[in-house]
């Protein structure tokens, strides 16, 4: 398997019209089509040439060009860069993960229309594991093999959901009733923002994390299920602090450095709630609030990145919505990012998958052909 991977690698250059030395590394993947798609014979409008996404409008006939760092494919005729998940998990993640035990803190996000490959690219299955679990396994790993008494690691975890501007434990121990209670956003003016009674937990092994990610994930599928519509509109968010001491012996004394990284591992509300016009009541205060945390997020993503580009400072609204206040210590400033956006190959969701890939392209500000194109 090792080799396969190997050889899947060298189609994956990393590339990219600009943003080589960006702050944020931007990746689309295209999910594969559905077993009913394939029955009645749906076509691919989307397909992959090495950094290159190419989109054939069905109505217009154009073809639309947009690049980013990585493009990932599936197994669709059309598709030609297929990328596994341990593909996607090597080239996307792991170099956040190094960049933990430097001291960085991380913040790594899924984009895209509902059914396009969020929770499968960030969590999978079982048999087809995805980021959360293939980073977590890998930092104990890491970590044992480095623990010695020069060095000792402390990692704690939480996993929340961003739900109407609301925070919602998904590791509470507490009963369903207090479990209602929404939790608030507090900023310390050293630590910085944090969510108040948020259950967190020491985790000493990969087996402990698990046990964890099982509990939250079974919590978020009740939630979706008792709430309609709930898994498309939330945002949850599995947090990591890495506490690492390095010992280190300055003129025969032992001096004790500690290094704290922030990872946030976010699986986002479907991005289409950020186009629709909602109509009435509630819908319109979830559809709103949701609008605002995605286009807020989008906002201060662009901002950074046109910081990191062009050496300027810029105002970020991180404030301005729940989850860009939360991440706040992990988007910007002493951090990396990524984003992998996800896509639905089918004419019938061509308007959402462009929209999806301009909202990739603002996040790391690529004036695309496309953009030439479209106009
Ligand atoms: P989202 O979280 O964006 O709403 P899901 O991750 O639930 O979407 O994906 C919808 C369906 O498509 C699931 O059945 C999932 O297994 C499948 N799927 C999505 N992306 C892929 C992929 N890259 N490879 C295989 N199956 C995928
Ligand atoms: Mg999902």
């Amino acid at each position: 398997s090792r080799g396969r991977v190997k050889e899947q690698w060298r189609t994956f250059s990393k590339g990219g019209s600009s943003g080589e030395n960006s702050a944020i590394s931007v990746a689309v993947r295209v999910r594969p089509l559905t077993q009913r798609e394939q029955q009645v014979g749906t076509k691919c409008v989307v397909s992959l040439s090495g950094k290159e996404i190419l989109i054939h409008h069905p109505h217009t006939n154009r073809q639309l060009t947009f690049s980013y760092d990585y493009c990932f494919g599936s197994q669709n005729p059309e598709d030609k860069g297929y990328a596994s998940q341990e593909v996607v998990y090597c080239l996307l993640a792991q170099p956040l993960l190094d960049k933990v035990f430097e001291g960085y803190n991380t913040c790594l996000f899924a984009y895209g229309q509902t059914g396009s490959g969020k929770s499968y690219t960030m969590t999978g299955y079982a048999d087809e594991v995805g980021i959360i679990p293939r980073f977590c396994k890998e930092i104990f790993w890491k970590v044992n093999l480095t623990q010695q008494e020069e060095e000792k690691h402390h990692i704690e975890l939480s996993y929340f959901e961003v739900y109407n501007e609301r925070i919602h434990d998904l590791l509470s121990s507490k009963d369903a009733n207090a479990k209602k209670k929404a939790l608030k956003v507090r900023e310390h003016p050293i630590l910085g923002p944090y969510v108040t009674g948020l259950s967190t937990y020491v985790v000493g092994s990969f087996a402990d994390v698990q046990t964890w990610l099982e509990l939250g994930n079974k919590q978020r599928a009740t939630a979706a299920t008792s709430m309609n519509e709930r898994s498309s509109r939330s945002h949850s968010v599995f947090k990591l602090v890495v506490a690492q001491t390095k010992r280190e012996h300055l003129e025969g004394e032992a001096h004790d450095h500690m290094l704290v990284s922030h990872v946030n591992l976010v699986d986002l509300s479907g991005s289409e709630r950020c186009n629709l016009a909602q109509t009435s009541g509630l819908r319109t205060q979830e559809g709103a609030s949701i609008n605002k945390s995605l286009l807020t997020l989008g906002k201060v993503i662009s901002a950074l990145s046109e910081m990191s580009q062009f050496k300027r400072k810029c105002f970020i609204p991180y404030r301005d919505s729940v989850l860009t206040w939360l991440l706040k210590e992990s988007l910007g400033g002493n951090s990396k990012t990524a984003m992998i956006a996800t896509i639905s190959p089918t004419a019938a969701h061509v308007e959402e998958t462009l929209s999806t890939l301009r909202y990739a392209s603002q996040a790391r500000n690529i004036v695309n052909v496309a953009k030439v194109n479209e106009d």
